[in-house]
């Protein structure tokens, strides 16, 4: 895991193209809906997309925060578009997802954070696809456990909060988010809806340890978490957080064995793992367990 100035190899993918993608892509933007495959320029966009999964960013892409890895601009978001819960089911039915993934910007400005949106397009999505698993991947709402509890009233498949880096750089990493809060959430959230798996993810490269990942883990699990989530970090321009190594397939390899060995009932763990991928596969054996 040393500083390299080049991408490694094993961070580049092929680009598969499948014939419906591009009209696919049309369909997103015409219906002006944001995704994180494409806005977060995903490497994996191809095959989830070719699979059935996608991750969809509602409540608008300006972020009242400013994490120093992140690429979403930050300001005073919009009003809330009430009829966006309806377009992103519309968007899952024509896509025929399988898997739905939606996740916000840290929406500080709203009463609820955001939480009512959430539960609308769960049941909005559901009405439209009722084969399709939904996943929400939540914002802390500021520990505001009223809220959190209006998303987990609303059943999400799987519940995922992102840790994002192990307890040392948290605060130099994530801006506002605290380390605790966000493990107290998702313990609260088991609480709330005991069969609803949870999930987290943390991003490696921004100045931790191996051990410290285990740490985190350790932490994860400890707070009853079911799926946990390790990738790379990517440095999106200069400016942003500095990418402090790249680990090798093995090192994320090992995670994964000590993972699955603590009792996580799934580990993604590779270099160009993101917080959905493989989400389908995800939610199939948590619930299996
Ligand atoms: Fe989209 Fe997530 Fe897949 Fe990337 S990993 S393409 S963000 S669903
Ligand atoms: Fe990006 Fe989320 Fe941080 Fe906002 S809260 S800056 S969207 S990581």
């Amino acid at each position: 895991s040393t500083a390299q100035q080049r991408k490694p190899d094993w961070l580049k993918v092929r680009l598969t193209a499948s014939e419906n993608f591009s009209e696919i892509r049309k369909m997103i933007r015409g219906k002006t809906l944001h995704t994180v495959c494409e806005e977060a320029r995903c490497p994996n966009i191809y095959e989830c997309w070719a699979n059935r999964t996608a991750t969809f960013m509602i409540l608008g892409d300006i972020c009242t925060r400013a994490c120093r890895f992140c690429a979403v601009k930050t300001g005073m978001p919009t009003e809330p578009d009430l009829a966006e819960p309806e377009r992103v089911a519309e968007a899952a039915r024509q896509m025929e997802l399988k898997h739905a993934v939606v996740t916000s910007v840290a929406r500080d400005d709203l009463k609820d954070g955001g939480a009512s949106v959430f539960a609308v397009t769960i049941k909005a999505i559901r009405k439209r696809n009722p084969m399709t698993s939904v996943e929400v991947l939540i914002p802390d709402f500021q520990g505001d456990w009223d809220a959190l509890k209006v998303v987990m009233d609303a059943r999400p498949d799987i519940l995922n909060h992102n840790i994002e880096t192990v307890r040392r750089r948290s605060d130099r990493v994530r801006s506002k988010a605290k380390y605790d809060r966000s493990l107290q959430l998702l313990q609260k959230a088991k609480e709330m809806q005991p069969d609803i798996p949870t999930k987290s993810s943390i991003m490696v490269g921004v100045g931790e340890t191996f051990d410290e990942v285990v740490e985190a883990m350790q932490d994860l699990y400890d707070h009853q978490v079911n799926i946990v989530t390790i990738g790379q970090y990517l440095q999106p321009t200069k400016k942003h957080l500095k990418l402090e190594c790249y680990y090798t397939p093995e090192e994320f390899a090992k995670w994964k064995e000590i993972g699955l060995n603590m009792g996580f009932s799934h580990v993604e763990s590779g270099p160009l793992v993101r917080s959905s991928y493989h989400a389908l596969e995800q939610v199939q054996s948590a619930q299996s367990k």
